[in-house]
């Protein structure tokens, strides 16, 4: 057992209020760990009192239910805060996270900077909800979890690993998975709620698809503008979705797609493979090495950083052989 899973236990018991904090534009990861958790605790300690406060949702993750009330500031000053899924403090969904009393992180991305009182972070683990049933694990004897939990802490493990198919994904994550699945949970509510899509969505897709860009070396493009979200009537993160369109077009290790906000561009970059976090830290952003977010400015930024995106997977190519 990691000894940082003691001291949060330990915490946990300490208070007799907690609140629960994720990353803005939250994903199944962000939502599944901070309910699982919230859950757990639940069941464990009927008497404490456990808070969800986060300020945005995303409407595809409907499905696991919603937020707790806002609390006014006073009622964060006696609380210990604990922040699921999220590196750095201005990710952090909830700005009032800093009025708590003490905090907690519990992270699988690069540590990028330390802004809690207890840290524990893995970046080894494929998604953070792993890491909310390996602490379930740890401390069996003890916590109380329930189908409810068990279905927000699967979603989570399902969609932060690409459903099982990404690197991370170790023996240990099969394993906690499978600790999660048998507290009968229903898969195939699960799946159908991932995988259903309007006809309209479909639309999109297919003009993604026939509008995309491949640069010379093979970076997948595609730029979503303010004119093509009205004329599919998309939100900006029903748009920020066909990113995941591009990921299996053969020889194409990068894929990127750029949505034209208000005032700026936002950036997602995936890829095979190669690392693209690097590229995202020289234009605001950061992330996991396959994995990452940036934004942009300007149309011409946006086509330097393609330019970039080019010259890296030229260099990959060019160095290394097994890619696909
Ligand atoms: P996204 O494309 O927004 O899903 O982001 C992919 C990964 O990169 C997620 O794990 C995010 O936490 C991370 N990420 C996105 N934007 C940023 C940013 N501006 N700074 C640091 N990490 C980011």
């Amino acid at each position: 057992m990691n000894e940082n899973m003691k001291i949060i236990l330990d915490k946990i018991k300490e208070y007799d209020k907690i609140i629960i904090f994720r990353h803005f534009r939250p994903d199944g990861d962000a939502i599944g760990s901070t309910k699982g958790l919230a859950a757990l605790l639940k069941n464990t300690y009927p008497d404490k009192k456990i808070y969800l406060q986060n300020n945005d949702f995303s409407d595809y993750l409907a499905f696991l239910g919603g937020e707790d009330e806002a609390l006014p500031d006073e009622e964060y000053a006696d609380a210990l805060g604990i922040v699921l899924d999220t590196a750095t403090q201005k990710r952090i969904s909830n700005q009032r996270y800093a009025l708590c009393k003490e905090l907690v992180k519990i992270d699988h991305h690069i540590p990028v900077e330390n802004y809690a009182n207890y840290e524990w972070v893995e970046e080894h683990r494929s998604s953070t909800c792993e890491m909310v049933a390996a602490f379930y694990e740890a401390f069996k004897a003890e916590l109380k979890i329930s189908q409810e939990a068990a279905k927000y802490i699967y979603t989570g493990m399902v969609t932060d690993s690409g459903r099982f198919r990404f690197r991370e994904v170790s023996g240990e994550t099969m394993r906690l998975a499978g600790l999660i699945l048998d507290q009968g949970i229903d898969t195939e509510l699960i799946y159908a709620n991932l995988y259903l899509e309007e006809v309209e969505a479909l639309r999109f897709k297919s003009f993604v698809y026939s509008h995309m860009n491949i640069s010379e070396n093979g970076v997948v493009s595609m730029f979503v503008t303010k004119e093509i979200k009205e004329e599919f009537n998309l939100s900006n993160e029903e748009a920020s979705a066909c990113v995941s369109f591009m990921d299996s077009i053969k020889g194409s290790l990068i894929w990127i797609a750029f949505i034209e906000g208000d005032t700026e561009i936002r950036v997602r970059l995936r890829s095979r493979f190669v690392t693209v976090s690097e590229l995202a830290e020289r234009y605001n952003g950061g992330g996991h090495a396959c994995a990452a977010g940036a934004t942009v400015y300007s149309k011409a930024e946006a086509e330097a950083l393609l330019a970039e995106a080019d010259a890296l997977l030229k260099d990959y190519k060019e160095n290394n052989e097994g890619w696909l």
